[in-house]
Order: structure tokens, then sequence, then C-alpha cells
């Protein structure tokens, strides 16, 4: 078996341990005869799991009793509207910054159900840098500040935590357990989980719990923070398997040496692919150095009539999904936690070869 280097932005790479023991699991889990898929949420057995996953997340990101963890479905996108309908409360008006497409996706889901105040933008440079705070126009009354603190298809990332008097909500979907992180900067953080967590299917919730209870009574209980908190995450049936997964991703991240090992790591591979596109004028990177992602890393060859070739070529040498999304064309290299630096050795590699010979 032979496996590709998988550099897509989501569904994105798993690390090869946890799919060889889920396939290991498959069909007997824990001695019970059944797969996890075929069996009741509220089997002991699945509770414990549950229950073991959340444990290893809390572990592993230092998230204090203080905060609720809710794994649930619908995708960030569906954050996009239960943060408005859980945070808002009496206020009329919320806070958000623009630096990208998932910010613009969060103010305009925002914008049905309160007016919203774009504090900051950076929407007349292509979204290529993070507005500094000393820029954002923050109203009085706003009942909460959001951002995204790692725009996945620009590939743009804050270099600092926004310090507000607000309950501070942050998009981290694509950056979520890339390295530590100082949790009770936050009020509420959400991802979805294809890229650094698990598969597809879930989203996670955390939650400074003395938010919960502000949502009106025609908030649908399935979009209520608190109605998920009071059931464990098992108001209604959960995503079993990808919760399943995702509790076998914290487990590989604890025996990786957690979050401070995955951050070196993945400095050393963005550092070394952008030191690289750097080093040449046939590739390029359009965010400002130091606000760069380490996560999703976008580039453009000089001559765009190339791109085809490349991503041809690219794709013969086992080098997958490198093609930008396709608002921006180009390329992308997302390299989270389950992408080896070996494979960013390898598309370093092929980059080279490729320049010297079209170039
Ligand atoms: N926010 C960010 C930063 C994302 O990268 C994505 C997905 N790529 C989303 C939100 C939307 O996530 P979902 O598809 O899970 O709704």
């Amino acid at each position: 078996m032979s496996r590709a280097y998988n550099f897509c932005a989501g569904p994105a790479a798993l690390p090869e341990p946890v799919l060889q023991r889920a396939r290991e699991e498959m069909l007997d889990y824990q001695g019970t005869g059944m797969s996890v898929m075929e069996m009741s949420h509220r089997d002991d057995v699945i509770v414990h799991m549950a229950e073991k996953a959340e444990r290893d997340l809390r572990d592993l990101l230092g998230i204090s009793d203080d905060y609720a963890v809710l794994f649930l479905q619908g995708g960030a996108s569906a954050q996009f509207s239960m943060v408005p309908l859980n945070l808002l409360g009496d206020a009329g008006k919320a806070d958000y910054v623009n630096t990208g497409q998932w910010s613009t996706k969060a103010i305009q889901e925002a914008r049905r159900f309160c007016e919203v105040n774009v504090a900051a933008s950076s929407e007349d440079a292509n979204f290529s840098y993070a507005p500094a705070q000393s820029e954002w126009r923050l109203s009085d009354d706003a009942a909460y500040v959001h951002y995204c603190p790692n725009e996945t298809i620009g590939g743009l990332e804050f270099d600092f935590i926004p310090e507000v008097d607000k309950p501070l909500v942050a998009d981290m979907s694509s950056t979520i357990l890339s390295r530590p992180m100082d949790v009770n900067r936050f009020a509420l953080i959400y991802a979805g989980a294809q890229k650094n967590i698990g598969p597809a299917g879930l989203t996670l919730v955390m939650v400074r719990k003395d938010l919960l209870g502000r949502a009106g009574p025609t908030v649908p209980a399935m979009l209520n923070y608190q109605i998920h908190a009071d059931n464990g995450s098992m108001y209604n049936t959960p995503p079993t398997f990808a919760w399943y997964l995702a509790g076998l991703v914290f487990e590989w991240l604890k025996e990786q040496g957690g979050l401070q090992t995955m951050g070196e790591i993945n400095g050393r591979k963005a550092a070394k692919l952008y030191d690289f596109i750097d080093g040449s004028d046939f590739y390029g990177n359009p965010v400002r150095p130091g606000q760069r992602s380490r996560m999703n890393v976008p580039f453009v060859l000089a001559d765009s009539a190339l791109d085809k070739a490349f991503l041809a070529e690219a794709d013969a040498a086992g080098l997958r999904n490198l093609k930008g999304h396709r608002s921006v064309g180009g390329m992308r290299a997302s390299i989270y936690n389950a992408v080896p630096e070996a494979a960013v050795d390898a598309l370093i590699g092929f980059m080279s070869d490729f320049e010297k010979r079209k170039a």
C-alpha cells in the first residue's frame, strides 16, 4: 500500500496510525462484536469513549472546567449562526473583523440576526494582512467580538490574540491543535473537525459556561448551546464514529508529545516552505510575512500558464490536492498535523525540480 502526500485543506490528511487503529477496531470495538458505528450512543462503551475523547482534548488544550466542550454537527458554518443566536442576548449588535472569505461568511450569516459592525477589514488589500488592533473600531454595545485567527483560503494568520473587553469568539477551524494556545483568552472557540481534529461531520465548540443560557425562546433546541451542554452533546444522536476518530487523533497527539511538539514540527514545516517560496522568483506568496498561516500555504506560479502542468506533475509524483481554492486559483499546500515533515520536503524537492525544468 502506498499513501499519497495529501495537502488537502479539508477534509484533510489523518494520521496513518489513527486510520490503522480504526481499521483494527472496525469490526469488533473493544470486544463488543460490533463497530462503533453500530452501537447506541447511550451504550456505556460509547459514553466512555466520548468522555475519554473530551478528557484528552481538555488535557491537550488545557481547557478548564469554566468551559463546556460540545461535540456538534453542522460544520463550522452552523456556528456562523449559532454564535449570534446564543450570544446576542438582548444586544442588537456584534463586532466582526473581516480578514478573508470565512470571516465574510460569518459576517453575512450574523447579519440575519443583528447589526454587524465590521470593526476592521483588510479587504482593500485582498486580505493579505491582519489589521493591527490599534486600527479596530469596536462598538460599545456589541455582545461579542468575532474573528478568524487563520483564514484557510487566503493563508492569513493573526500574529496576536486581540485584547477586548467583550467576549472574544474565534473560528479556529484550520489552526486548532496545531500548537499550544491559551484558551482562557477566548469566550468561545469553534472548529470544524475535518482539518486537525478528525473526519468531517463533527464540530467542536468550547464555550465559557457563564455565556450559556442566553438563547431566546425561539432558538431551536438543536441550535442551543445550553441544551447540548446539559445533555453532554447527546441531546440527539451525535456523530459517534467521527467523535471516536477524533478521540483517536487526540490520543495520537498526546503520544507525539502534545501541542508543544506539534507546534515545533509545524513551525519547521511552514518555515522551510515559505523560505523556499521567498527564495524563488518562480513562486510567490502575497501574505504579509509574520502573518502567514502555518497550516495553509497558498502560492502562485509567476507564469500561471504553467499551473496545469504543475498540478498534473505533482499529482503524478504522489503530491495530491495542491490546487488553490476555486475562488483564488493558484496553489495551496495545507500542512496540518497529519502531514509529515517528509511531505513538505518532498513538495519542496518537486517545486525546485519543476522550476529548474520550466523557468
Ligand atoms: N471556517 C474556516 C476557517 C474554514 O476553513 C471552513 C472550511 N474550510 C469553514 C469555516 C466552514 O466549515 P464547514 O465546511 O465545516 O462548515
